[in-house]
Parts: C-alpha cells; sequence; structure tokens
C-alpha cells in the first residue's frame, strides 16, 4: 500500500513530468485540440472527458443494452482518436465509464465477448477496439465470435440495410475450444463493442451466441450509444462518421435464449 510520502513524491513527479511534456511537446487534447495541462493522464483533457453527455438507455423493456456516453461531440471525437488514431490508451478511461454505466448488465456477467473484426480489418488496424475495452472490464473475457465476411462500413447505411449487411457476418470463433464452448453453455454474456448505432452488429453477434454458442442470455454493453436527437446525427453526418438514425425501438431489449425477449436486438 502507498504510503503518504510516496503518494507525494508520485504526485510531484508526475506534475512535473506534465510540465516538462506540456512545455517541450506541447500535445494537444485528441478533442479540443488545446494544450493539454496533464499529458500524463492521456490525450483528451479533462473538460472533454466531462462534457461527455450520458447516453439514454434504449427503451422497450430490459435492461441489456448500456453505453457510457452518447455518440457525439466530445465522445465521438474521443471514439475516433482511439479506433482510428490508435490511441490505445483511451480504453482504460473508457471502460471505467462502461463499467459505470453498464453496472446493471455487467454485475452477474460470467464472460464479455468482444465483436470481432474481420481479420484482414484487424491486420490493418493492428488492433480491436472491442477487445481492448473488454479487457479492462473486470470480468473474463472470451473470443467466441468470428467475423467471416469483411463486410462494407456501416457508415452512411440505413438500419435495414446495416441489418442486411452484417447478415450471416458472424460464426462461433474456430480458435474457441470445445471445452470454451461447454463454458459458455447456460451463460450469461456480455457483448462489448465501441459504438450502437441501429444495433445491426450487435443483434447478429447475439444471435450466434444464442443459437450456436448455446448463451442463456445475451446483453451488451458499449463505450457510446447512438445520439437521442436526430440534430446531433445530422451533425454525425457532416462529419462522415455515421448517417445512422436513432432507432431506439431496434436498439432495445435482451436476446433472451428460449425466453421472453427473444428476437428484440440488443444494440
Ligand atoms: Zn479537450
Amino acid at each position: 500500500m502507498p504510503t503518504a510520502t510516496s503518494s507525494t513524491t508520485w504526485r510531484l513527479l508526475q506534475s512535473v513530468t506534465d510540465a516538462l511534456l506540456a512545455s517541450v511537446l506541447a500535445p494537444t487534447c485528441a478533442s479540443c485540440a488545446r494544450p493539454l495541462e496533464s499529458p500524463t493522464a492521456g490525450p483528451v483533457c479533462e473538460r472533454c472527458w466531462s462534457n461527455v453527455r450520458p447516453c439514454v438507455p434504449p427503451q422497450g423493456g430490459g435492461i441489456a443494452c448500456r453505453s457510457a456516453g452518447s455518440y457525439e461531440g466530445e465522445l465521438r471525437d474521443i471514439i475516433h482518436a482511439f479506433k482510428y488514431e490508435g490511441r490505445r490508451s483511451l480504453a482504460r478511461r473508457l471502460a471505467a465509464m462502461m463499467r459505470t454505466a453498464g453496472a446493471d448488465v455487467l454485475r452477474d456477467a460470467e464472460y464479455v465477448v468482444p465483436v470481432p473484426l474481420h481479420p484482414w480489418r484487424r491486420f490493418r488496424r493492428g488492433f480491436n477496439q472491442a477487445s481492448d475495452l473488454a479487457a479492462r472490464l473486470d470480468v473474463p473475457v472470451l473470443h467466441a465470435l468470428w467475423r467471416v465476411r469483411l463486410t462494407a462500413t456501416q457508415t452512411g447505411l440505413t438500419a435495414a440495410a446495416r441489418r442486411r449487411n452484417v447478415r450471416d457476418a458472424f460464426r462461433m470463433s474456430p480458435l474457441l475450444t470445445r471445452a470454451a464452448r461447454e463454458r459458455l453453455r447456460g451463460r450469461a454474456v456480455v457483448l462489448i463493442d465501441d459504438v450502437r448505432t441501429t444495433g445491426a452488429t450487435l443483434d447478429a453477434c447475439a444471435r450466434v451466441l444464442l443459437d450456436v454458442g448455446c448463451a442463456r442470455e445475451v446483453r451488451a454493453v458499449t463505450a457510446a450509444g447512438a445520439p437521442l436527437y436526430p440534430r446531433a446525427a445530422d451533425d454525425d453526418n457532416r462529419r462522415g462518421a455515421t448517417r445512422a438514425r436513432v432507432d431506439l425501438g431496434a436498439a432495445s431489449g435482451a436476446l433472451v435464449r428460449d425466453g421472453v425477449q427473444r428476437g428484440h436486438p440488443v444494440a
């Protein structure tokens, strides 16, 4: 356990390092582009983190899907920096927010399953952002799924087109051992992804886990969820990130094997 003296020394070292980094390298915030006062705290300033808007939970029953924040403004910038600029250190704070926002969904979860990238996209990007997030949620991670089709980007597609785009795109991972598959049987599983828009991808993954993997229940937690208001989505379009409209109805509900909500998309 750190003593008061070591804690003070650490803070002093951190502030000296921050001052040095700020004056020599002058790094800027990945969202607002202002100079970072505490570069050692990460590539996003505290003001931007505090401006992340909460995400309204999907309506329509159940507690199946939670998102740490609304996919707009600062959080959209943060996700883009994480995903497209390789700022992987952002996963730690995003996962902490996911643990808070998804506490009820994660509480009795036995495994978290990251939504997979196609192997080619994973190779090009160098990492799977969903795996980075899943690894920091304090729940055992099972890489149970495999993306078998290199689907077109979901950006700009309608909700119906998104569902067609990811249909049959996922399978149980061929790398999953028989023992691991058995461990999945009858378990409550939480899918992890960076962004939930219409819910098409999470829905497709959940169906595989329920139909093939025999999970008992599938829920989802994402770092960001579709913004509630169309204006935010329009704003998103201008940046070329997504044209998806909010589809709260489609994004709600758990997929419960042979249960009351089977067939409802989760994310
Ligand atoms: Zn900032």
